[in-house]
This record gives structure tokens, C-alpha cells and sequence, in this order.
């Protein structure tokens, strides 16, 4: 059963395609328990965890999710914000992560609808999942944002690093990156050799982005990310969703 947490249309905040006007569909579910970076208030409750706690805390979110029958009702999702515009912005599948989908047939029609209808469709994910391309080859079209989790996630590192899975989305999606969320802290944790150490066997771009769900922090870690990206030859990536709307939701 496929998991739809919520769909909105925003600006790509983050990696290669910042700026670009996008349709999102989160997913619910992951299969890593990254503590993340702290804990997140959310209806006055504060609750550790990612920065998608929505999408992985099923015991305190699932009830918010809807299960998802049929492909037609992702196309209609998709449809409802593309009936507004006279262009075809980008489609961004994230969560939690959409790769605990990627075999399902609803999942994948939708993903081969979306590319047969001229969507550029970018898949975020923590690179640990990935079907076999050769029976699934609507996958070589799509944009991976490969966001591999290092140590900073608290997740052992078999999990979280799973160089064959990252060798399939580097080499056979199509123009596929790297994107990865540092703040003072971890740069100061041999972050540049566990980057490295990851990356090194491919030519994808890496882009790393300063930490922060809200304009304050966000502006705090950034400084430091951009002299790490400065020394390292990195891309820098702001998060610009934050920087327009700081903490709103669904931006
Ligand atoms: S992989 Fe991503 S969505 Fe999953 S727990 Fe870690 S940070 Fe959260």
C-alpha cells in the first residue's frame, strides 16, 4: 500500500534544480531511523527526529496519510496544479523515502505517466533502495537527489552507505546528484572524508546545504557551509523555500 502524506506546489528549494517551480508529492514511510538533528515542535508538542518527521513517525502521524488505490489519483493530484498554469513545472517525489515504492506498480505507472507526459521528474531519496533498471527502465529517466545520510544521522553506517545501490542511481538515472545537510558541528567531524568517501567512485555533482528549518538557523549554518563548499570544491545549496517562507507549511 502506498502512502500519500501531502502534494503542494512550491519552488525546488534545494540542489541542481533550486528556483524551479514544482508539483511535490511526499510519501509516508523510510526505511533508516535517522535521529536527525534535534527535535521539532509541531502542534506544541516537541518530538525528536527528521527534518520529515510527518512522514516516518507513524505513531504519531500515520492517521494523516492516505492510501493511495489507484495511479489515477496521483495523476488527478498532479493534474490540479498543472490545470492552473500554461507551462509543466518539474515533479518531486520525496518523503520519508518514495524508494520503499518503487516497485509497486501503482507507484511506477504513475512515475511512466508523468515522464510520457513530459513531466522532469526528480526523486529524492537516502540512495539505500533502488529496483533493477533493466525491469523497471522508466527509472533511467528520472533525476535521483541522492541525500546518502553520514554519520551526523545516528544510523550505522551498513545501513545508511550502500555503495551498489549508490553506483545504480549515479550511474543509470539520468543526471543524478548528491545533496547533503551540514551545519557547524558535523563539518567540524571529519564530514569532508565521509563526503569524499562516498563520492569519489562518480563524476555526479555534490551539492551541500547549511542546516536549518527556519530563516534563523538557517542563516546561521550557512556561512560555514559556504566556506566548507569554498574549500572542498562542493556546490553550495541554499534552501530557498526557507528563505521565502521561512517555516509555513507545505512551501
Ligand atoms: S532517511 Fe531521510 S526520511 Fe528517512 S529517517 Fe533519515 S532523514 Fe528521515
Amino acid at each position: 500500500m502506498i502512502y500519500l502524506v501531502e502534494h503542494f506546489f512550491s519552488i525546488q528549494g534545494e540542489g541542481r534544480y533550486s528556483g524551479v517551480p514544482s508539483i511535490f508529492l511526499r510519501f509516508g514511510g523510510c526505511n533508516l531511523r535517522c535521529r536527525g538533528f534535534g527535535a521539532y515542535e509541531i502542534g506544541g508538542e516537541r518530538i525528536a527526529g527528521c527534518d520529515t518527521i510527518r512522514a516516518v513517525h507513524t505513531k504519531r502521524f500515520k492517521h494523516m496519510w492516505k492510501s493511495v488505490d489507484d495511479e489515477g489519483a496521483l495523476q488527478s493530484v498532479v493534474m490540479q496544479y498543472v490545470d492552473r498554469v500554461a507551462y509543466r513545472p518539474d515533479i518531486i517525489l520525496t518523503g520519508g523515502e518514495p524508494m520503499i515504492y518503487a516497485e509497486d506498480p501503482i507507484f511506477y505507472e504513475t512515475v511512466v505517466w508523468m515522464l510520457e507526459h513530459g513531466f522532469r521528474v526528480t526523486i529524492e531519496t537516502n540512495a539505500t533502495l533502488a529496483p533493477p533498471f533493466e525491469a523497471y527502465p522508466a527509472y533511467r529517466d528520472v533525476t535521483f537527489a541522492m541525500a546518502v545520510k553520514l554519520s551526523n544521522s545516528g544510523e550505522p553506517k551498513a545501513k545508511r552507505v550502500v555503495p551498489g545501490i549508490i553506483r545504480r542511481l549515479a550511474e543509470e538515472g539520468n543526471d543524478s546528484f548528491f545533496k547533503f545537510t551540514l551545519d557547524s558541528t558535523s563539518i567540524e567531524k571529519e564530514v569532508e572524508r565521509e563526503i569524499r568517501e562516498i563520492c569519489e567512485p562518480f563524476e555526479n555533482e555534490i551539492y551541500c546545504m547549511p542546516l536549518g528549518d527556519n530563516v534563523r538557523q538557517l542563516q546561521a549554518n550557512a556561512p560555514v557551509v559556504a566556506e566548507f563548499c569554498l574549500r572542498s570544491g562542493y556546490r553550495y545549496s541554499d534552501r530557498l523555500h526557507v528563505r521565502l517562507w521561512n517555516r509555513e507549511e507545505k512551501r
